[in-house]
């Protein structure tokens, strides 16, 4: 049997496993920070019509540069992130995670390193991994904070090409404070001009405001942003940047052609036509997220600070077992192999109900 070591496949590929947050037919799945709420019927509706329209010219390529979509999107962040921002200002791609691999090929790749605090987002490392981008592992506090002086630190001592700075952060949940982001972009530019990417997936979850401001004078800044959380449109595939014009011309460097399909592009306005509703259930969650935390405290969890729709709760001998006996209550949460912690998405009420009394019964268990 032929297997992938059997092929001449990069020496850094070798071994590797990839991707896979395990997608199980449970009852209730907490696992992957997906909004629980199916879109509204309105929305559907209105997805349908500008797809139809969409179909009629699928006989020729989409608008390479998505002038429509990255209009509406910048419309929206001014609208959202205080703070004005143009379609020049934008670029779109199939999620976030392509943005960041565009990004990491524009401005990582072969000979060049790329730093996250880590445990953070670990897509970031694999897509280094994918472009030939060394990834470097910065460190965290025990409390999951990034230590000021120790960040700083690992820069001055590697000069990244590119750094990472995810927040709120996944899986821990917390978001960094904005003067922390400021004086580690600082730190970047001092050691060598580098990129610095924000990576704010979870921000419409936040108790504080989008780093957007910080772009003003700052050409060597991104802010990367999703369609998969907030707007509850994972299957989408919908991410963008908000950055200098500049970025935005580098990264077409390195951009597939019409990399962004006319049904993507369709579906896309669509759902920014939708925004108020959207932000809607962004509000019934936030609130359910923070009941989560509440009810975890209370049943004598531990559970790191949370500003995104999701919450990093333990502390376990081995996170490992804890999972599945959650698992076998029929709900399925995320080990993301953080030592002695689990992290689980807020889901509709009746789904997080679920949950916490699958992890009282745990608990009650372990000290009976
Ligand atoms: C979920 C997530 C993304 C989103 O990726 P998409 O490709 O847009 O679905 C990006 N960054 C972080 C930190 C995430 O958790």
């Amino acid at each position: 049997m032929t297997g992938i070591d059997d092929l001449p496949v990069r020496d850094e590929l070798r071994g590797k496993t990839p991707y896979g947050a395990p997608q199980l037919d449970v009852p209730v799945r907490l696992n992957t920070n997906e909004n629980p709420y199916p879109l509204p019927a309105a929305l559907v509706e209105r997805i349908a019509e500008r797809v139809r329209e969409a179909a009629r010219g699928l006989n020729r390529y989409p608008d390479r540069d998505a002038v429509e979509l990255r209009t509406e999107l910048a419309a929206y962040l001014t609208k959202t992130g205080k703070y004005p921002v143009g379609t020049e200002n934008v670029w779109a791609a199939n999620g976030s995670n392509e943005v960041i691999q565009q990004l990491l090929q524009t401005f990582g790749g072969p000979g060049r390193t790329a730093i996250g605090f880590e445990p953070s987002y670990s897509m970031h490392a694999l897509i280094a991994r994918g472009t030939g981008t060394a990834w470097i592992s910065g460190p965290r506090n025990d409390d999951f904070t990034i230590g000021l002086a120790a960040a700083e630190r690992a820069i001055a001592e590697n000069r990244p090409d590119v750094v990472f700075i995810t927040t709120p952060n996944n899986p821990t949940g917390n978001a960094v404070p904005p003067e922390t982001v400021l004086a580690l972009y600082e730190a970047a530019q001092a050691a060598k001009p580098s990129m610095v990417v924000i990576d704010e997936a979870y921000i419409e979850f936040s108790h504080g405001d989008s780093l957007l401001p910080l772009l003003e004078g700052r050409p060597n800044l991104v802010v990367s942003r999703t369609m998969s959380k907030a707007f509850g449109a994972a299957g989408l595939r919908l991410g963008y940047l908000a950055a200098h014009p500049a970025v935005v011309d580098a990264v077409q460097l390195v951009r597939l052609p019409y990399h962004l399909s006319a049904v993507t592009q369709a579906t896309a306005l669509a759902a920014l036509e939708h925004t108020d509703t959207l932000l809607g259930y962004v509000e019934q969650l936030k609130a359910e997220r923070d009941r989560l935390v509440v009810e975890l405290r209370a049943a004598g969890y531990e559970v790191t600070e949370s500003d995104a729709n999701f919450v990093q709760f333990g502390r376990f001998a081995d996170a490992h077992a804890a999972w599945r006996k959650i698992l076998d209550r029929g709900v399925l949460v995320r080990d993301n192999g953080v030592p002695g912690w689990l992290r689980v998405s807020a889901g509709t009420p009746e789904e997080n109900d679920a949950f916490l009394d699958a992890v009282r019964e745990m608990k009650k268990e372990q000290s009976a």
